[in-house]
């Protein structure tokens, strides 16, 4: 029988997901949507695919028992190292697996919207490494706030477009990337980087990160012996490094899944990217799911500290954990994730990205009992938040 947390025929987990797309597009989500589970599933494809995983970006990563910080909060937490890939994040193995699907149907050209510049800098790699164009939409304030970034993916050989309508965030970017997809239907693949966006983005971003719960399952068995933790915890932006790290587990009821949003200056201060807390259900990107939007249904700027997760909403499979209570929703401020990145970095010498430190920041609002196994998904190295822990670093 197929999984109640699998996306059904119709595109839906549940209430939400969907193609909620101008019908301009039609055309080119049908051609994905036709082919892409046929292409993930070859021999062909699996193949490249975890020789590249393997020799570019440095798979498996590890699953490291971290021990002082399991002497610190009871039971035996382990964090799957996704901060040690190249680039420094779970985004590249989404990337790569899209950049091979856009290859074999044929595709001359890559298009991407970024916000904080982390996708773009994923999509700019792979678009190197595969010697294919490369445009990326990014918003001209957040070009601005990502200068680093922007000179990454140009050194990669991206060419970045500013958007300049409306706040001139990602929202906006997205919007310029749509038109583009539009405008060139017959050679260009629009490269998402979340499990967000119409059917099949959200089910085919959750099976190239899915990659990290199989993973997770035999090196716990290989270092413990047991077939599954009792924990596993990961922050929420658009929620692809969740969904690839409960992927495995979405149908082992005995596994808690928690997955943490960002509380920014806390949920109810009018700064914040709590959408489990604060969204309703409506459109965005293309899909039925929850947002964060005013009486009239325009998008709320969300706010957070960390970049990765300032995002309006969340994707339609963590709408449907959410409202089935399969996953646990919490969340940490800026603040305590802050707190979290200190902690880490000294208990254990890893330096966490701002987006991991909110997982981590619930294990100080959690009761852990003593035989408790946990994995945190530590989904990104801190090296490109140096700047903003250095500020509070002074301020300690
Ligand atoms: C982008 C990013 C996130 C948030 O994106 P998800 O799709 O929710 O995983 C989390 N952590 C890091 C390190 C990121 O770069």
């Amino acid at each position: 029988m197929k999984s109640q947390f699998q996306v059904d025929e119709n595109g839906y987990y549940g209430q939400f997901g969907g193609a909620f797309i101008p019908e301009l597009l039609f055309p080119n989500v049908q051609e994905l949507e036709d082919n892409y589970l046929q292409i993930i599933e070859s021999e062909e494809f699996q193949k490249e695919y975890k020789y590249l995983l393997k020799d570019y970006v440095g798979r498996p990563t590890p699953l490291y028992l971290a021990p002082r910080l399991s002497e610190k909060y009871g039971g035996t937490i382990y964090l799957k190292r996704e901060d040690l890939n190249h680039t420094g994040a779970h985004k590249v193995n989404n990337t790569i697996g899209q950049i091979l699907i856009a290859k074999k149907l044929g595709k001359k050209r890559i298009i991407a919207e970024t916000g904080a510049g982390q996708h773009g800098v994923a999509t700019a790699t792979v678009c190197a490494l595969m010697n294919i164009d490369c445009v990326v939409f990014m918003g001209e304030i957040d070009i601005k706030r990502q200068a680093p970034n922007v000179a990454r993916m140009k050194m990669l050989g991206a060419t970045v477009i500013p958007a300049t309508s409306g706040s001139k965030t990602l929202k906006d970017a997205t919007n310029e990337a749509i038109r583009d997809w539009i405008g060139n239907p017959e050679d260009t693949y629009y490269l998402i980087g979340s499990v967000v966006g119409p059917h099949p983005y959200p089910d085919m971003v959750g099976r190239l990160q899915a990659i990290i719960s199989e993973e997770m399952k035999w090196q716990l068995k290989e270092k413990t012996g047991k077939e599954n933790p009792d924990t596993v915890i990961a922050c929420v932006g658009g929620g692809s490094n969740a969904a690839g790290a409960f992927y495995h587990y979405l149908d082992e009821k005995e596994v808690d899944l928690i997955a943490v949003e960002a509380a920014g200056l806390g949920v109810h201060s009018g700064e914040s990217a709590a959408t489990s807390q604060l969204g309703d259900v409506g459109v965005l990107h293309g899909s039925k799911t929850i947002l964060m939007q005013d009486e009239y249904g325009q998008v709320v700027e969300p706010y957070s500290i960390s970049a990765g997760l300032d995002y309006p909403g969340i994707g339609p499979l963590h709408a449907y954990l959410n409202e089935s209570s399969r996953a646990i929703f919490m969340n940490a401020t800026d603040q305590e994730a802050l707190d979290a990145v200190y902690e880490l970095t000294k208990l254990e010498g890893i330096i966490p990205a701002l987006e991991s430190a909110h997982a981590l920041a619930v294990l100080d609002k959690m009761e852990i009992k003593n035989d408790q196994v946990i994995i945190v998904n530590l989904s990104g190295r801190g090296d490109k938040d140096l700047e903003t822990y250095i500020k509070h670093l002074k301020d300690e």
